[in-house]
């Protein structure tokens, strides 16, 4: 990098004050290819990225004649602040990095939905069609055993939208002690249901609950129950002296069963034999499930239910259903990663620890230059799958580790900002959610963050 670049003035004098020979933001924003970026990304962006680039200047970290490159360099991609992430946490749903990646199938159904599309329209009758029918449809069609499904803006939601139609006016919902939950960020599925309306009837303690204590509660209060609420426990693990009841028991108790399956999986995984799947649930008999879109089924963030025909009609009449509404962008990525190749979340779930550790060894290999200390070294390492699901469950992975006080340069990076995991004093970059298509980048922004 120059730094207080010199230049001889016709008199003679060296000047050195680079604040005199910083240009003039006019004189930048003039240039054809900042006017082209700013037709591109709008005026505030590309000024702000001017400001940044003049004040390097002045302070003599730029050299004059750099500072449109500069600018041209730190513009983003889109008229966006959000950044593109590298994650190598492995953690493959990361709430904090936007939980599921979406396919490149997704991106491009995204695309298309961007502009006028038919998703409340039937062109062949002129008609107002049922919105995004075609999502709809390959939602049912994934899941055969639902007799309805309808999609709303996420898990929360689909819960919201139960309880208002089934459970408003002091009506009670049913619900296990041990399966009262707090999702994230204070968010409590107890208050969630009360805040609309409903009686909570919370039955068993912490650890256990048996079908008896179901049955007195209902016998209790035979007219007032709306419905039993099962919700899976997806972001903790209860050991030792535990019992709850499973859904087919459950299912047997007279009133209608919706289970809060949270991850989203649609059908059973192998690898994840404890998480509960919405085809299964509704074969073991809940009459209604709900789920995330962005956790573990790997599509948009949205909220799934799927169920008794009558009942999702129910549902999808209520007038609150509007205000939980997805938009087409939603419904377009949904229907392609039901539709397209595996997401990256399904990738990532089924990747082969093998092969994981051929890449460390590789980024390992190619960074062997760096001129760190200790070398960039390929290690084995332990990834979860994430608060979206599948507590306690330890996948076989592998990661680059590093010194641990790359971390912070890695994540501020300015191109691609990687945010890997602090372990035994190493930081690791773990290679299990992150796409092989990033490596070149993984590499490079290593290679900065050594300099
Ligand atoms: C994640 C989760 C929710 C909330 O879903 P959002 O899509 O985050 O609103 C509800 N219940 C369970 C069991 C969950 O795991």
């Amino acid at each position: 990098m120059r730094t207080r670049a010199t230049v001889e003035h016709p008199g003679g004098r060296v000047e050195t004050d680079p604040r005199r020979r910083t240009p003039r933001t006019d004189t930048v924003l003039a240039d054809e290819r900042l006017r082209k970026a700013s037709y591109r990304l709008g005026d505030d962006l590309v000024k702000q990225a001017v400001r940044t680039a003049l004040d390097r200047c002045r302070a003599g970290e730029l050299a004059p004649d750099d500072v449109t490159d500069a600018v041209l360099d730190s513009l983003p991609r889109a008229a966006t602040r959000l950044r593109r992430v590298i994650n190598a946490t492995g953690v493959i749903v990361h709430t904090n990095l936007g939980r599921a990646p979406l396919s490149s199938a997704a991106v491009d159904a995204l695309e298309l939905a961007a502009g006028s599309t038919d998703v409340e329209l039937d062109l062949a009758t002129g008609r107002r069609g049922r919105r995004g029918r075609s999502a709809l449809a390959a939602l049912q069609a994934t899941v055969p055993e639902a007799g309805g499904v309808h999609v709303v803006n996420n898990g929360a939601a689909a819960l919201a939208l139960v309880t208002c139609a089934l459970a408003a006016r002091g009506r009670s919902v049913v619900v296990a002690r041990g399966e009262l939950v707090e999702i994230g960020d204070g968010f409590r599925i107890p208050e969630l249901l009360e805040s609309v309306g409903a009686v909570l009837r919370e039955v068993g303690t912490t650890n256990r609950v048996r079908l008896s204590d179901y049955e007195a509660a209902l016998a209790g209060d035979p007219d007032g129950t709306a419905f039993v609420l099962k919700v899976h426990p997806s972001n903790f693990v209860v050991t030792g002296f535990t019992s709850s009841v499973p859904v087919e028991r459950l299912a047997t108790l007279g009133v209608p069963l919706v289970v809060d399956i949270g991850s989203g999986l649609l059908h059973p995984h192998p690898r994840l034999p404890d998480e509960p799947s919405a085809a299964a649930t509704l074969r073991a008999g809940a009459d209604l499930v709900t789920a995330s879109g962005d956790k573990l089924l790997g599509g948009p963030q949205c909220g799934l239910l799927l169920g008794r025909a009558d009942l999702v009609d129910r549902l999808r009449r209520h007038p609150f259903a509007r205000a939980l509404r997805v938009d087409k962008l939603t419904l377009a990525a949904l229907e392609a990663t039901l539709l397209g190749p595996a997401s990256p979340v399904a990738a990532a779930l089924s990747s082969s620890p093998d092969r994981l550790e051929a890449r460390a060894r590789r980024l390992a290999d190619q960074l062997a230059d760096v001129g760190i200390v200790p070398p960039p070294e390929a290690v084995t390492s332990i990834a979860a799958v994430g608060g979206g699901g599948a507590p306690g469950v330890e996948l076989p992975s592998a990661a680059l580790a590093l010194p641990p006080d790359l971390a912070v340069r890695l994540r501020t990076d300015p191109d691609v900002p990687v945010v890997g995991r602090i372990e035994h004093g190493r930081l690791l970059l773990d290679l299990i959610a992150v796409p092989e298509a990033d490596e070149p980048d993984l590499v490079a922004a290593v290679r900065r963050a050594a300099r």
